[in-house]
């Protein structure tokens, strides 16, 4: 039986595993499918406080998992394929394996979708990226494509437009599903090339292992060309991990956990951390300071508790 069992190891999960860790309550962390989280895929973070000259997202975490560790978290391998919150102790599934906690922190956060060439896979950190905010900066001049047509495409694409020559929007259909407003500052930025009908069928070079262009195709003319680009962001959406808990946690109809204000679900005892309720700011810096919150509240609860 645990005090608390932590559910991800991006900056979420490893920011509570440092502070319930330090409250002396032993956690543990179940890294899941992804250990290390989105900064486990990225290269350099310069945004994250405290490192003036960048840090590579992998090594960032990989600190933040041995910080945790030298409180006496513990930290294992694994996915948590099935949950019953229905009464405490809370009960999970680690690959078939039962555990039991006295209190749970969610932050299993949210994978980017990705297109499933195997020559994006085989790029992401070296130019495919699923987060301009983090990597925009890279492209300074270059050329930068983009590709999908909810919101977030439309606001990476004029993001971008700060940083790269030329920004090629790519879409599958012939209209975007994002607001009306951000449509019109798309179509307003005169940095912005859009493709519409059009979907990418490879990522090149990856013998080089850095992107030098695409292969497109016109889904209405059949037509295929190539064209040279640096920086290729895919945001065609995010899925929260969130399938074991369905049914129990009050989601959204995204799958997103609904807060019930601070780091609280709707089930007492169990709380959330970064993006697997943050749909927003998806930041590695606010994933920690969620982590830290429901940390906090994970050791008052247990506190009141008397445990
Ligand atoms: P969305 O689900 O809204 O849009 C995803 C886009 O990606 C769609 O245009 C979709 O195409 C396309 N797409 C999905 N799969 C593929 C694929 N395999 N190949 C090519 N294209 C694909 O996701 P977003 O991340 O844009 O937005 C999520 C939510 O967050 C929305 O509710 C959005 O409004 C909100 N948001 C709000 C912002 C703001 O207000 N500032 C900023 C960012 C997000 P198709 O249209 O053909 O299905």
């Amino acid at each position: 039986m645990r005090d608390v069992i932590i559910l991800g190891s991006g900056c979420a999960g490893n920011t509570a595993a440092i502070y319930t860790g330090r409250a002396n309550l032993k956690p543990l962390v179940v890294m899941g499918h992804e250990p290390g989280g989105q900064l486990s895929i990225t290269t350099e973070v310069e945004n994250f406080p405290g490192f003036p000259d960048g840090e590579m997202g992998p090594v960032l975490v990989e600190n933040m998992k041995k910080q945790a560790e030298r409180f006496g978290a513990e930290f294992r391998y694994g996915t948590v394929v099935e949950a019953d919150l229905s009464k405490r102790p809370f009960r999970l599934s680690i690959d078939g394996e039962w555990v039991e906690c006295r209190t749970l922190i969610v932050a299993t956060g949210a994978s980017a979708r990705w297109l499933g060439l195997e020559s994006e896979q085989k790029l992401i950190g070296h130019g495919v990226s699923s987060c301009a905010t983090c990597d925009g900066f890279f492209y300074r001049d270059k050329e930068i494509m983009v590709v999908g047509g909810g919101d977030s495409a439309m606001e990476e694409a004029n993001f971008l437009t700060r940083f790269g020559r030329q920004v090629t929007l790519v879409h599958r259909r012939d209209s975007f599903r994002a607001s009306k407003i951000m449509i019109e500052r798309v179509q307003a930025n005169p940095k912005i090339k859009i493709l519409l009908n059009t979907v990418v069928d490879e990522v090149e070079d990856v013998a080089a292992k850095s992107v030098t262009g695409v292969k497109l195709r016109n889904l209405v003319t059949g037509e295929t060309w190539h064209q040279p680009v640096d920086g290729f962001f895919v945001a065609i959406g995010h899925i929260p991990n969130t399938k074991p808990f369905v049914g129990q946690l009050d989601l959204d109809e995204d799958g997103y956990i609904i807060s019930h204000g601070g780091a609280r679900t709707n089930i007492r005892g169990v709380f959330h951390a970064g993006d697997v309720q943050d749909r927003i700011y998806r930041q590695a810096i606010t994933a920690s300071g969620a982590g830290c919150m429901a940390a906090i509240e994970a050791e008052r609860f247990l506190e009141a508790e008397g445990h």
